[in-house]
């Protein structure tokens, strides 16, 4: 729908429009009735008129050098008109002599000819032949001269179709095509996504058709762009969280039916192949079929392959899961590998899942929006909302890019996510009116229709009008100005729903399709991510704990000697390492049995844990050998600590059916930065004080510095 414009609007826009080619028409004009030639009557009107086409010519030159586009519709001719009135001024200021140069300004003409855009060459040549006809019929020139011109810019024509075959005019030929070939690669992506409708060929030469289509590939550029980092950023994340070589997402293309590689986030680039890969290929082509979800670890030789990779060396796991489009057809595959033989575990599965699940959704978005929103500057902002709704990785995060991004949307004079925990409910984010009041409100679901939408798992209120009737959250809070509402369910893939996003406008009908339906996508978008965000904080949980005691595993050990070791460096303040190792372990799980030396080593991993303060560390090393870190303790701290934890072991009794059961532990010390100064010299003397406690009978602690030299020695060769 157009408004009616004012008159002075409209004639600015013309004016906008048309000054270029009027300024210039007035210059040839201006050529043909005399005003540039010798003796002329009134020369100040042709200095004016020429120092506005030299001031406008040499600014399009001047664009034109810097690449910048004039994107009027005259943008390419304006340019050209102005030199070749230009041109003509000076050769008539040059009185008799000026017809001479028409070679001259036929050669440059000639060059622009070869170096303008395509389609526009005969312009120039074309506009040069009506000035010149014009001065020969105001009699400035003979039939004569005109017919010598004329001829003068056959031959240059000619010249330049000759130029037209020169290898330079070939070479920027060639980079067009290439560029063609790009953008019909980035519209094959588009369309396997379904952001690109082909458009009838003879429909997009109509202009107003034209237009509209160059419109709509620029948002269906918009939303690949908007995919690709979605998707990278997705694969990215995952790689990371699950220790994975690759994890590509390869896409079923409608047009060949064949995969197509649509993200990859890998370490192993070297070994990829770009594809696109068959249907029937490897692992892949079961779940086109009618399998959801392949887990193989480890994989057995002969397991088909992962179509991406060169070949199967080095794949330990593999896991894929189909992506699925409109409905239950299969739009793709997500497939992730690494070099670790382990089983998979639920939460790393579930992980991935919903990784597949959020991809499907993106592209969906992208979709919906592509077919919906047409307004450039809503949809950027919209994309930069879930851009950063895809970044986000916790709560906090997750809930203010969701608001954000529908504030993009829409107009909204409130925004709240709310999230619902054993039957409570509870605001955990809030913006806009009233929204200090609802930050952090708890109600029940019997209370308002925030409750009553996640109760039935749909939006609410229908049409999305609210007329202060009803309470929104809580039994007390009717809100009298608000005009539109919509409560949108946060739903997962099953189950109930985990919460609501809530909007609400003083306006009237503000959420009417189609802001109804996008609504509910940023709503999916947001369960997903919470979701997500709950299962990586598991994973991570997971990846940092030793499963058997609680304490800290080997790998974080590692990770945390070096942050403390550079710490200490920096605060030029001592480390204390401690490793410790339980006496006899071997012979008391042969007496007893494993699980009972497992109740053990928990009981020994307690007291380990209680002894440390919260910046110490205190890390299951191996087995049934354990680490401490203690931040700014030198060997005599270290030794208090050691011989308080070894009297503590000696203490504990752990209750069999033959009687009570003890153990003791061996400890040895090395400090930095007396004992050694790097990660590797420290756990060498530590171990080595560590053995000399063995080897001088057991249940003790011993500091490396107190090793004899000779002992040391003969240790660090065993
Ligand atoms: P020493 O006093 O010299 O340390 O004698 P040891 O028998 O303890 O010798 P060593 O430290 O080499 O023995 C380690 C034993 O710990 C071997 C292995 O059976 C046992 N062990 C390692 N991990 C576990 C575990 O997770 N659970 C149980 N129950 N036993 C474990
Ligand atoms: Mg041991
Ligand atoms: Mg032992």
């Amino acid at each position: 729908m157009r408004r009616k414009e004012p008159v002075g609007a409209v004639a600015l826009r013309l004016l906008e429009a048309w000054y270029v080619p009027g300024v210039a028409a007035l210059g040839g004009g201006a050529v043909v009735a005399g005003a540039f030639d010798p003796g002329r009557h009134a020369p100040w009107i042709g200095l004016l008129i020429g120092a506005i086409v030299v001031f406008l010519g040499a600014r399009d030159v001047r664009e034109r050098v810097r690449g910048q586009r004039n994107d009027h519709p005259l943008g390419s001719v304006e340019g050209p008109l102005l030199w070749v009135v230009g041109t003509w001024m000076l050769l008539r200021t040059a009185g008799s002599f000026g017809p001479h140069l028409t070679p001259l300004a036929a050669g440059l003409l000639a060059w622009f000819h070869a170096t303008w855009p395509r389609r526009m060459n005969v312009f120039p040549l074309g506009a040069a032949a009506v000035l010149e006809f014009g001065l020969t019929a105001a009699g400035r020139q003979t039939a004569g001269v005109l017919v010598v011109h004329l001829l003068v810019f056959g031959a240059a024509a000619i010249a330049l179709s000759l130029f037209a075959r020169s290898e330079a005019h070939r070479s920027r030929v060639r980079e067009e095509r290439a560029r063609a070939e790009e953008e019909a690669a980035r519209r094959q992506h588009a369309r396997d996504f379904g952001l690109l409708t082909t458009q009838a060929p003879a429909l997009t030469e109509l202009p107003q058709v034209a237009d509209h289509v160059a419109d709509d590939r620029s948002v269906g550029h918009m939303t690949l762009d908007f995919l690709q980092e979605s998707f990278a950023l997705q694969l990215d994340q995952l790689r990371a969280a699950l220790g994975l070589d690759t994890a590509a997402v390869l896409w079923r293309s409608p047009d060949d039916e064949k995969l197509h590689l649509r993200g990859l986030s890998t370490n192993r680039q070297d070994r990829i192949e770009p594809g696109p890969f068959p249907a029937n290929a490897g692992v892949t082509a079961s779940l086109l079929r009618d399998v959801r979800e392949v887990a193989l670890a480890p994989v057995k030789s002969g397991f088909g392959g992962l179509p991406y990779y060169r070949d199967a060396e080095g794949v330990g796991g593999v896991l894929a899961v189909t992506i699925h489009g409109d409905g239950e057809a299969v739009a793709g595959v997500l497939s992730v590998d690494r070099a670790a033989g382990d089983r998979w575990t639920d939460a790393e599965r579930q992980v991935v899942r919903l990784a597949a699940r959020k991809l499907s959704l993106d592209v969906a978005t992208g979709q919906r929006l592509k077919a919906t929103d047409h307004e450039r500057n809503t949809f950027s902002r919209f994309c930069a909302g879930l851009r950063e709704l895809n970044a986000s990785l916790d709560l906090e995060g997750v809930s203010h890019a969701a608001i954000d991004a529908v504030r993009a949307l829409v107009r909204t004079d409130l925004v709240a996510i709310s999230l619902v925990h054993s039957d409570v409910h509870r605001v955990i984010a809030a913006q806009g009116l009233h929204a200090e009041r609802f930050q952090g409100l708890q109600f029940a679901e019997d209370e308002g229709l925030v409750g009553r939408a996640v109760r039935l798992g749909h939006a609410l209120p229908a049409g999305g009008r609210y007329r202060g009737a009803r309470p929104v959250f809580t039994a007390d809070d009717r809100l009298t100005e608000i005009r539109s509402l919509l409560i949108v369910p946060l739903r997962k893939e099953e189950g109930p729903p985990i919460g609501a996003l809530t909007v609400a406008s003083c306006d009237e009908d503000v959420f009417v399709s189609p802001h109804g339906d996008m609504l509910q996508l940023i709503a999916d978008q947001v369960a997903i991510k919470l979701d997500l965000a709950r299962a990586h904080d598991q994973i991570r949980e997971m990846a940092t704990v030793d499963g058997l005691t609680g304490l800290k595993n080997h790998r974080i050990f590692q990770h945390s000697f070096d942050v403390m070791l550079e710490r200490a460096e920096r605060r030029q303040g001592p480390l204390c390492l401690i490793l410790t190792d339980i006496d006899k372990f071997k012979v008391l799980n042969d007496t007893y049995g494993h699980p009972f030396g497992d109740k053990v080593l928990k009981g020994v991993a307690r007291v380990l844990g209680r002894a440390v303060r919260g910046v110490d560390l205190a890390a299951r090393y191996g087995g049934e050998e354990f680490a401490l870190l203690l931040e700014d303790s030198d060997n005599d701290g270290g030794r208090i600590l050691a011989e308080r934890i070894r009297a503590e072991v000696e203490g504990l009794e752990f209750p069999h059916e033959s009687g009570m059961v003890r153990v003791t532990l061996s400890l040895g010390i090395a400090a930095y930065p007396h004992d050694g100064r790097t990660k590797p010299e420290l756990i060498e003397r530590a171990d080595q004080a560590l053995y000399r406690a063995k080897e001088s009978g057991r249940n003790r602690s011993i500091c490396w510095r107190d090793v004899p030299v000779e002992v040391r020695k003969s240790v660090s060769h065993a």
